[in-house]
């Protein structure tokens, strides 16, 4: 469009007026359309595990990992967002494939206060059950968790894949290994998030953990990878598919979030 047309006698000012109206009118319409947006707001970054044709962990009754986080990732930013001044950004919103290194790229991008990926957590044994958090380690705690740091790494292969374009100006953004800067950081993160996990869930303390997961070591900033519960387990796949506990956990990780917040503005 062309704002200011060569001048003449009569039209030239009219002409320049009416293009400083439109931009006005133009840069009106930017703001309405981002109304939360403010230079402080600073972003928390959640990531509901799996997607696509990588659907995570199942349940015995057909549950699959990749709905249940992301029905809990949905409550969760709800929740951030109506009660903190954080605005939310989803590594994913809806059921699609996301690589483990543009979830992590996309923390960087938006220069993430806290990371946070939400799985559902499988284990041969049928019986395990209970919520756990991790902070990433190279050195898993103990055997469950290097296997379940495998699992939760390779079943998202199928994104890598997928998602080849992006490759480029990730590298720009996705440090190798940029975590471990952050390691006592989100041990403590971790540590909040499971009290509120243990205390609202009434289930078992598995305690935090640390394991090697792929889709925490790129990011820049405290993160933390939240096992809500066990989809293994026939109990816990119930709990998982129920609204009101979705809801649970995702106000345990809010009341958790929160809680490190505050701690972070006090230091
Ligand atoms: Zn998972």
């Amino acid at each position: 469009m062309r704002i200011i047309d060569r001048p003449n006698k009569k039209g030239g000012t009219r002409t320049a007026k009416a293009g400083i109206v439109l931009v006005a009118a133009a840069l009106g319409a930017l703001l309405f359309l981002c109304p939360a947006a403010s230079a402080q707001q600073r972003t928390i970054v959640l990531d509901p595990g799996h997607g696509g044709l990588d659907v995570g962990a199942k349940g015995k009754f057909g549950a699959v990992e990749k709905d249940v986080v992301l029905a809990i990732s949905l409550k969760l930013k709800a929740l951030i967002e109506s009660n903190l001044d954080y605005r939310v950004v989803l590594t994913r919103d809806k059921d699609m494939d996301v690589s483990l290194e543009n979830r992590a790229a996309l923390a960087n991008n938006n220069d993430a206060a806290v990371f946070v990926s939400l799985h559902a957590n499988g284990s041969f044994r049928k019986k395990a059950h209970g919520s756990e958090t991790f902070f990433l380690s190279l050195n898993s705690t103990d055997e469950e968790s290097r296997k379940l740091a495998y699992q939760e790494n390779t079943a998202a292969g199928v994104g890598d894949r997928i998602v080849e374009d992006d490759k480029n100006l990730i590298q720009m953004i996705l440090w190798d290994m940029a975590q471990s800067a952050y390691v006592r950081q989100s041990s403590r993160l971790a540590e909040i998030i499971q009290r509120e996990l243990n205390v609202l869930l009434a289930t078992e303390n598995r305690g935090i953990k640390q394991a090697d997961f792929k889709v925490l070591r790129g990011v820049a900033c405290p993160a933390v990878l939240v096992e809500a519960a066990f989809i293994s387990n026939p109990e816990e796949e119930q709990r998982l598919i129920d609204d009101a506990f979705q809801a649970r956990v995702a106000d345990a990780v809010f009341r958790g979030l929160s809680a490190y917040l505050r701690l972070l503005r006090r230091d």
